[in-house]
């Protein structure tokens, strides 16, 4: 169906950080299929251990023990400090589970009509309950009736969020992710988290965070909530979880742990072996290779580069972001710089209209993250020229 505006160019093979085009031509990677393939393209220990698992077997369902679901779930919760874990097979889907969690825990404490805390400018996935959490009137036009049971705040601020503490009796969990992706590479305060911690311990509500593009990586630690040394409730991850291959999961912990009995969700796919077996070797790989460290000073690598490049340039308004995912905020709509830039052949993004986002892979190396800078920051200075 129509539903994308795809660029002119059909990729047929991927190596690292380098992706070729059905012409031969080479481009510089610096998007990581938003945010998805965190270790580059086909790196060798990943589709080793695909194809090892494609031989041996790929699906069975959840009628029956699944061996690898196990072993990641183990490795998620020591990683994290959760419980436990359900797997599903995208973002959406993964934000689903923690609806459907908090709703059934606030109707088992006799809220009828239990209520989310969502944020402005957020994004959560375009399924009917997820795109009506989102903060984005442009996955949310045209698909009303919308669903009940939603209440929006605005982002990185208390003070709304505390009224609705003082005056809602139906809210049973808060959703949010701990830096804003799609919303426009949006960080909020150090204490903002903490801050949301508190709340929701004050009003017995659950902290649910997003952390589909945050996590597994792409801020320098494994949850970028570990920045905030606070526990949530419930974690949602998709996107970098498998290296690429369709994965979600919702970790939770404590009582949202418990909430979920046989027969309150499912998934036919959710955590087959194949992609558990994806999963696994990914986490394995970010470990061994040290990834995380070399997210941290690459990205600040980056941000420094671009900064000093940019210092002079009136229409660049901000260059932020955390780990690996970065965000050049100009002062104009700057959709045609993705365009631009494939034909000096390197791949960015702009979200929010008026947001450069980088999201490179995590093995990209200091002289490829040179390249990205010097292309993007002269694609920068042409456009303000013209
Ligand atoms: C990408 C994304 C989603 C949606 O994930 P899908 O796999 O596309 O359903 C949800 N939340 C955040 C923060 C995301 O970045």
């Amino acid at each position: 169906m129509n539903t994308y505006s795809r660029l002119p160019v059909t990729f047929v093979k991927g190596d690292g950080v380098w992706l070729w085009d059905d012409r031969g031509e080479r481009y510089l990677d610096a998007l990581a299929g938003v945010a998805v393939c965190g270790l580059g393209h086909c790196h060798p220990r990943l589709t080793k251990a695909i194809c090892e698992q494609a031989g041996r077997l790929i699906h069975t369902s959840n009628l029956y023990g699944i061996q690898k679901q196990g072993r990641l779930a183990d490795r998620l919760i020591e990683l994290s400090g959760m419980d436990n874990a359900f797997f599903c097979n995208s973002g959406a889907e993964a934000n689903e589970a923690a609806i459907k969690l908090a709703r059934l825990h606030g109707h088992n404490k006799g809220i009828s009509l239990p209520t989310i805390v969502v944020m402005e400018r957020s994004f959560h996935g375009r399924t009917m309950a997820t795109l009506t959490a989102s903060g984005n009137r442009k996955v949310q036009a045209g698909f009303e009736p919308l669903l009940s049971g939603f209440v929006r705040v605005p982002y990185n601020s208390m003070e709304a969020i505390t009224q609705v503490a003082a005056n809602n009796k139906d809210v049973v969990a808060v959703l949010v992710e701990p830096f804003q992706g799609e919303g426009g590479v949006n960080i909020p305060e150090v204490y903002y988290l903490r801050k949301l911690r508190d709340l929701c311990d004050q009003n017995g509500w659950f902290l649910m965070l997003d952390e589909i593009q945050s996590g597994i990586g792409r801020s320098g630690k494994w949850f970028a909530f570990q920045h905030s040394h606070i526990m949530p409730d419930v974690i949602t991850l998709a996107k970098g979880l498998a290296g690429g291959v369709p994965i979600g999961a919702c970790l939770a912990r404590g009582v949202a742990a418990e909430v979920f009995k046989p027969g309150n969700h499912a998934s036919t796919f959710g955590g087959n072996p194949l992609a558990c077996a994806a999963a696994i070797e990914t986490l394995n790989v970010i470990t061994d290779a040290n990834l995380l460290d070399h997210v941290t000073e690459l990205g600040n690598f980056i941000r420094e580069r671009l900064k000093k490049q940019l210092i002079d340039v009136a229409g660049v308004v901000q260059i932020r972001g955390q780990g690996l995912i970065i965000g050049i905020e100009l002062s104009v709509p700057c959709v045609e710089l993705v365009q631009k830039a494939l034909e000096k052949k390197l791949l960015i993004n702009v979200t929010s209209d008026k947001v450069v986002r980088l999201l490179p892979a995590f093995v990209m190396q200091q002289n490829e993250a040179e390249q990205v800078v010097d292309i993007t920051c002269s694609l920068i200075r042409e456009f303000f020229n013209n």
